[in-house]
């Protein structure tokens, strides 16, 4: 193999550095090794990224070591980290750490290793009765021993015979057995058993959707993305999972992306039941598991065992093989887009590796984002639509409660309509969800004399009170205070809680329905680990009336029962000051509202809010996703803003002010030089959380409708660029939160 590679070194950004080879390890060595090399004056990791024979550098130093037999990263992702380097204007070191998990990269965790027992020769009868008279429980631990065909692990020898260690290794010392070392994958869903799920028959619709999608999993030339538009409840997971079949049976795997919140255990058991009981193995990443259980499934995957994975984000650089087919399931989920850096998006990751590798990519959602419906309609993606529920269920009849009126009635968190609403329900014996994405018990603490608002030090907001812990918390940096009793400003006793969250409207509910029984899920309860998955089943077996918690129950859930859906303040996300805000409200009340009425009973949705004719909820009160879009977009249009442009976010920030408005300005004067034609670019401002974790936060924005061409130039603007020390200066390529 080659003389030369060229490497990019761990946590050296900037460059590309050339090492030699030394003999030993011209076998093992490829494109995508991991490599043990000098740097500097110490010793590190790197990835090779291109085999040179020969070097233009002077005397390139040696190779110290390769990690592994076979390469790491498989080349193609390698190309992929390099598109994202380029789109997202990130070094190339910082995309390559996102196709190479933590634990593979340092190389220290293998697999578990865990001690096994077979017999050490066979044991003749004397021997077996000499045991039995001495040691009957050794003799019954032989006896076991003698039924297996391989080695037995050692726990399991002895749940198996009921013994204890101590009798094995008794056993082991008198020469009656041995032990060997056996390697197994940890399994993250050890102990659990799973239901054969079969097919379901296909609806009409459905049939129609799958012959499409299957159509492209096996086309052989080149493939247009696919955007499932399907509502709530119409079957889309059933695609999915034909889908992916289509893929095993042609010898390809399949990756399922969905958003971190919706990998609830439902969401993995539908695909382990259709896929695990077959004999396949389906893998899973998240955010959850143990770095040894990453470690495993990332083996699993990479050695080709596993050939089905889900998982959340970074799944998407899952090292699948012969890729046939790239699932995201609701697109739209904001939770794709990773917030540091590098700022990538799963689903536009998805697109590109997807085109990379020739393989399908099917977008499902209920609320497909307008980047992707305007693809669609633009003739780059082939739309696919759902428009009815299985077996004809209504979707839920949606009301919308003005709660200007009911506040004048003197109503508090809970209008007239919604208490009889849950009222009914309990009398029913049917379930009731609760939606309130916020938080805590109220929003601010504000004096009544002298109108002080108790505000994070570190960060521009209001802390939250949570009752249950008695203080303050902010939301955004974790600072935490004990809750005063009277204004610290002024001392007036009169110190007023205003604005409701989560643990507020369990408390009310409590209040008002003392017979019913009430869970909250959201962060602040659910910090035990089996939690979440505790309060699902018990609300599924139908041990809780009433559920409510935030985004937690938004997303994918599926419970026949609920009959009834409640949301608290539909205003919420409308008067963030982001152009996504319609959108994001639109999205919410369909998904929340999706949650109704999945079984034989028509769901009702009350949403209550100030704002009862914004277009975005009476949009959604009417399922009407097509007029929401065509409005949307004119807007959009009007207003140069994404899908029509994309968008690049930078902050400088600095936990000095006029540094980082400096810096912003300074940043702002360069780009202006040589910006490409078409490009708006907006004068430096404080963000909208101007201060942050105490940083002082300054923003530009700009869109083109080139995106490429202005990424590089930001690129190449900032790396011509010094800031003073202490300022930091980030580049979000389409960014999401614009706080
Ligand atoms: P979506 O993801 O579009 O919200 P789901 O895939 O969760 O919808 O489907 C809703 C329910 O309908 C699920 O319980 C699913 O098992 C069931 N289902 C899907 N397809 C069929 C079918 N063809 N016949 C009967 N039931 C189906
Ligand atoms: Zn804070």
């Amino acid at each position: 193999m080659p003389a030369f590679v060229r490497v990019i070194v761990d946590h050296s950004p900037d460059k590309e550095f050339d090492y030699a080879v030394p003999d030993v390890f011209r076998e093992k060595i490829g494109i995508g090794s991991r490599v043990r090399l000098p740097f500097r004056e110490r010793e590190t990791l790197g990835t090779v990224v291109q085999a040179l024979d020969e070097s233009g550098w002077e005397s390139p130093r040696e190779i110290l070591g390769v990690v592994g037999e076979h390469p790491a990263v498989r080349p193609r992702l390698l190309e992929l980290a390099r598109w994202m380097s380029d789109y997202y204007a990130c070094p190339v070191e910082a995309a390559v750490r996102c196709v190479l998990p933590q634990v593979i990269r340092k190389g220290e965790t293998g697999f578990r290793q865990q001690i096994a027992v077979a017999l050490a020769h066979p044991i003749s009868d004397d021997e077996m009765t000499a045991l039995r008279r001495k040691a009957p429980r050794q003799a019954e631990v032989v006896q076991h021993l003698q039924k297996q065909k391989a080695p037995l692990l050692l726990t399991q020898l002895a749940a198996e015979t009921a013994s204890s260690e101590a009798t094995i290794k008794a056993l082991v010392e008198k020469g009656f057995a041995k032990t060997s070392i056996a390697i197994r994958p940890r399994d993250p869903f050890e102990g659990e058993s799973f239901v054969e799920s079969k097919p379901h028959e296909l609806s009409e619709q459905q049939a129609k959707v799958l012959g499409m999608v299957d159509h492209t999993v096996l086309a052989e030339s080149e493939k247009q993305p696919l955007l499932l538009h399907g509502v709530t409840g119409s079957g889309k997971t059933e695609i999915y999972l034909r889908a992916i079949q289509t893929a095993l049976d042609h010898g390809k795997g399949a990756i399922v992306l969905v958003p971190e919140i919706a990998l609830t255990p439902q969401t993995t058991e539908r695909f382990r039941e259709r896929f695990a009981t077959a004999g396949h193995s389906v893998a899973v990443l998240h955010s959850h598991l143990s770095a040894g259980e990453r470690h495993d499934e990332w083996q699993k995957i990479h050695s080709g065992t596993a050939r089905i994975v889900i998982g959340a984000r970074s799944a998407v650089f899952a090292p699948i093989e012969n890729l046939g087919l790239i699932v995201v399931d609701e697109e739209h989920e904001n939770s794709y887009k990773q917030e540091e850096t590098p700022r990538y998006h799963a689903r536009d990751v998805a697109v590109v590796r997807a085109k990379m590798e020739n393989c399908a990519i099917l977008l499902g959602s209920a609320t497909p984002s307008l980047e992707s419906y305007r693809n669609a309609l633009a003739g780059k993606y082939k739309l696919l639509e759902l428009k009815e529920r299985i077996d004809d269920r209504k979707m839920p009849i949606i009301r919308v409660i003005d709660m200007r009126q009911e506040s004048r009635k003197g109503a508090g968190i809970l209008s007239g309509r919604l208490h009889t609403a849950i009222e009914t329900r309990l009398e029913k014996r049917e379930q009731t969800i609760l939606f309130l994405n916020r938080r805590g018990f109220s929003t601010s603490l504000i004096c009544s004399k002298c109108g002080h608002v108790c505000q994070c030090p570190n960060c521009s907001l209001p802390l939250t009170y949570h009752r249950s812990a008695a203080r303050l918390i902010c939301h955004i940096c974790g600072h935490t205070e004990v809750a005063p009793g009277k204004c610290p400003e002024c001392s007036d006793p009169g110190i007023r809680h205003v604005g409701a969250g989560t643990e507020k409207v369990e408390h009310v509910i409590g209040k008002v329905f003392p017979k019913a029984v009430v869970r909250r899920m959201d962060a602040d309860a659910m910090t035990r680990k089996d939690a979440y998955r505790e309060t699902l089943n018990a609300f599924r077996t139908g041990k809780i009336d009433i559920l409510v918690g935030t985004q937690m129950i938004a997303k994918g859930l599926h419970f026949p029962n609920v009959t009834l859906v409640g949301i608290i303040n539909a205003d919420l996300a409308l008067h963030l000051p982001d152009f996504r805000a319609g959108e994001r409200t639109f999205q919410l009340l369909t998904q929340v509202a999706g949650r109704a009425g999945r079984g034989e009973i028509e769901g009702e949705v009350l949403v209550q809010s100030h704002t009862p004719f914004h277009p975005s909820i009476q949009f959604a009160r009417q399922h009407d996703f097509d007029g929401f879009q065509e409005q949307e977009l004119e807007f959009r249009d009007k207003c140069d803003y994404p899908p029509y442009t994309h968008m690049i976010l930078i902050h400088a920030r600095s936990p000095h002010e006029m540094r980082a408005s400096f810096s912003a300005e300074t940043l702002a004067r360069r780009l202006r030089e040589g910006l490409p034609d078409g490009t708006i670019l907006g004068d430096p401002a404080p963000a909208p959380l101007e201060r942050l974790k105490g940083f002082f936060r300054f923003h530009i924005t700009l869109r083109s409708r080139q995106i490429l061409k202005l990424s590089r130039h930001v690129r190449d603007t900032i790396a011509k660029l010094t800031f003073p020390e202490d300022v930091q200066v980030t580049v979000d390529v389409d960014p999401f939160s614009l706080l």
